[in-house]
């Protein structure tokens, strides 16, 4: 609890109602949630350092609570299997940022590493005015993007919800195994939907939450980028 508090705090102590992708994956590890092993590296060598301790391959972001899209500002680079990968992303990232954001506020890059692929799915969490915070579920990429194949409950979700929640998507055969691909751990995927639930119940201050992607797996699931908006004021 503490702990989650602190980055919370600091962040509204700054003025900010973004929380960077580090701090968010921060928060929802605390809670329980599973993300990618992440990690600020202010320089080059650090990035590399960080690099050789998660092991290659690994992925490295633009790290700055003024550029959102990351990957829309060439602020993304996957699979990265080598020490002069790493420090050749980490001088393209920072070159393509500072052309296309000159204003940006830019804390250094994040480190983490490349999970394997999986089925892309998303969680978020904003609220609506009549009824408060809602949580919604779909598959990710172009599936939620163009054709919204999302589903909505109202906090806080009970255990049906979660499951109903998942088997409601038209998308959902894709998650039980579509043509020889894997089924997914759907038992897995209430949990966190769940715990998510916990989450926004025990921070009122968060208002909005996008788990985008998710990785899901046979064996479990794992956020690979996360963002996190707190209330104003
Ligand atoms: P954006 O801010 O553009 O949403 P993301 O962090 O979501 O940036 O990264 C863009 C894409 O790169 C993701 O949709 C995902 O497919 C892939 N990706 C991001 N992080 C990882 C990672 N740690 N391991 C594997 N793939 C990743
Ligand atoms: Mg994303």
């Amino acid at each position: 609890m503490t702990a989650q508090r602190k980055i919370i705090d600091r962040a509204r102590r700054e003025g900010r109602s973004v929380l960077t992708e580090i701090e968010a994956k921060e928060l929802l590890k605390q809670a329980g949630i599973s993300v990618v092993d992440t990690k600020l590296a202010t320089s080059q060598e650090e990035a590399i350092c960080i690099s050789k301790q998660f092991g290659f391959p690994v992925v490295l972001k633009i790290a700055s609570p003024d550029v959102v899209h990351k990957s829309d500002a060439g602020g993304v680079k996957l699979g990265l299997k080598t020490s002069l990968q790493v420090g050749k992303a980490y001088s393209n990232i920072m070159a393509a940022i500072k052309q296309k954001y000159p204003e940006a506020k830019i804390q250094g890059v994040s480190v983490q590493k490349m999970a394997r692929p999986g089925v892309e799915v998303i969680i978020g969490m904003s609220k609506d005015a009549q009824f408060g915070p809602v949580i919604m579920f779909g598959l990710g990429g172009v599936l939620v993007e163009i054709l919204k194949d999302v589903s909505f409950r109202i906090v806080p979700l009970t255990k049906r919800d979660a499951r109903e929640m998942i088997r409601e998507i038209k998308g959902y055969p894709l998650l039980e195994g579509y043509r020889g691909q894997e089924a997914v751990d759907v038992d897995n995927l209430e949990e966190l939907i769940l715990k998510v639930s916990s989450f926004v119940e025990q921070n009122p201050h968060v208002k909005e939450i996008d788990l985008n992607p998710i990785f899901a797996y046979s064996d479990g699931a794992v956020a690979v980028d996360a963002r996190v908006m707190l209330e104003e004021g």
